[in-house]
């Protein structure tokens, strides 16, 4: 791997803006270098694309200290205020939506036409919190006694440090960032070393909307470190994660000392059902978008496919079709639907679900190995007959490998779905209005997608139940996670 960044990469990239592509910090309103640097490379060649400051401890107190003085002005503003600039952003952000993509595609591996889609979604985060923050309404209670009057308000929590992962480079970041700014908060946000790149461009075009010094700092580099100061600094009332579980949980732990309010989204480990009443066109249509959309890495990728003995074989042949027929290849070039995986590390655990699979007596249909040539490519993968015990079906997977097991009876598929510490996102297809709501019911799952495969939108509730995590991201409840309820209680003198 090339030692300093390489300059084929970057001018394949061919930004209209190239000064959207930075490698400093953000923080108070300024860019910050650092002594060290680390590689952002492409997962789709191996080339080092950037070398980003390895930013510590230092600059995340400094970034804490900024956020926290910035924060008196910052939520006195009036709410449209707020929301003015949070509209300038997402004009700015679509306007440059082409060059986000790119730098997206560059440093994450997804292909440019999901790269495209997710710059529109993530914008659209920053729209719709800038059209909830005027709406932050309090109530008022009848009095408790005669001479009292109780009034409600939501008040912003404060500075809000933020930690994002790397399968939604600027997504996971406007659904953080964007209702915390709304009602008042500031923000240290620390995106993931594998794709800081979409983070920075987004704070040069926040800068440029005028967002003002201090409200929204980046700091990148030593994750511990950067995390060490979000999880225990007094002065960050809110701590907020996307990413795995067992990471998710020990940063959890640590707010404990300070009593952080804690937002959580971790793995998922997403069961599809398909029923012998199912339209297989459309549960086809739907596996393929829920299971191979970014290259399987989503934490609402479906993760276990329970398909009823009816249609097993029938859903099996069509899904192996389609999958086959995937054009997988570098997101900057081609007809590309399937990018690489993000890193080496990930095509390992692909690997070893796929031959544990195997190892049980499972079959392959299409697929079943990683691909050669630079880049962590694994080829789209349909399995049958896998056992219910198999790694594929207790662990998430997070590539591109969907793992078939027959059942007989509804109540044996929502006990095999229901069977997992996760709960983060569930699937159903059935023609039964019944069925839909019996199953709907049962599952055990934040967001249940009937007969659907796409479930996430700015305006729905987007987070788990059981050990998938805490709050809910985007829609009028992903308000609630950044504002603290206030009681006024006023006692009135008589007359
Ligand atoms: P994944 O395994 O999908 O990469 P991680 O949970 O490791 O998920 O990463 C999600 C985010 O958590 C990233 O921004 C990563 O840098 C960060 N992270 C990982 N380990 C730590 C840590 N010890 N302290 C703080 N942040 C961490």
């Amino acid at each position: 791997m090339n030692a300093v960044a390489s300059l084929g990469e970057r001018q394949r990239l061919a930004l209209q803006r190239p000064d959207l592509l930075r490698e400093q910090g953000f923080v108070g309103g300024a860019w910050v270098g650092g002594a060290t640097a680390f590689d952002v490379t492409n997962p789709a060649t191996g080339d080092v694309l950037a070398r980003p400051a390895r930013l510590g401890r230092t600059e995340a107190e400094t970034a804490v200290a900024a956020a926290a003085a910035a924060l008196p002005a910052w939520s006195a503003r009036p709410a449209k205020a707020r929301a003015d600039i949070l509209k300038a952003w997402h004009r700015l952000i679509l306007q440059h939506a082409e060059d986000l993509a790119r730098l997206m595609t560059a440093e994450q591996g997804k292909p440019l036409a999901e790269a495209r889609g997710e710059v529109a979604y993530a914008a659209a985060f920053l729209e719709w919190f800038a059209e909830e923050a005027r709406r932050v309404y309090g109530v008022t209670i009848p009095g408790h006694m005669a001479d009292k009057r109780i009034v409600v308000t939501h008040e912003a929590v404060g500075v809000v440090g933020a930690i994002t992962p790397w399968n939604f480079p600027a997504a996971m970041i406007t659904r953080k960032v964007g209702p915390a700014l709304a009602v008042g908060c500031t923000v240290v946000l620390k995106p993931s070393e594998l794709t800081p790149l979409s983070a920075l461009a987004l704070a040069v075009l926040a800068e440029e909307a005028g967002l003002p010094e201090g409200v929204l700092n980046i700091v990148m580099g030593d994750a511990p470190e950067i995390g060490d100061v979000l999880t225990t600094d007094p002065r960050v009332r809110k701590f907020t994660f996307t990413g795995s579980t067992p990471v998710g949980k020990m940063l959890a732990a640590r707010c404990a000392g300070t009593v952080k309010r804690v937002s959580l989204e971790l793995g998922g480990n997403a069961p599809f059902l398909v029923f012998d009443d199912a339209d297989l066109d459309k549960a086809v249509a739907g596996a393929m978008a829920s299971k191979f959309r970014n290259t399987g890495q989503t934490c609402v990728c479906a993760n276990r496919f329970y398909v009823q003995a009816g249609v097993y074989d029938a859903f099996a042949a069509r899904l192996a079709e389609a999958a086959a027929a995937l054009n997988v290849g570098d997101g900057l070039s081609g007809p590309t639907e399937q990018g690489p995986l993000i890193d080496e590390r990930a095509r390992e655990k692909v690997s070893t679900h796929v031959a544990d699979a195997l190892g049980g007596g499972a079959r392959v249909l299409t697929g079943g190995a990683a691909m050669d040539g630079p880049g962590a490519f694994f080829e789209p993968t349909v399995l049958a007959d896998v056992g219910p015990g198999a790694l594929l079906c207790r662990e998430e997977t997070f590539g591109p490998v969907a793992g078939l097991v027959r059942f007989e009876t509804e109540a044996e598929a929502i006990a095999l779905a229901n069977d997992t510490s996760a709960g983060l996102a569930a699937y159903v297809f059935t023609r039964d209005n019944a069925r839909v709501w019996r199953v709907g019911g049962a599952l055990q799952y934040g967001m249940v997608g009937i007969n659907t495969g796409l479930i996430s939108t700015e305006v729905a509730p987007f987070g788990g139940v059981k050990e998938s995590g805490l709050g809910r991201e985007g829609s009028l409840y992903g308000v609630r996670d950044y504002v603290d309820t206030k009681t006024l209680c006023l006692e009135v003198e008589p007359e």
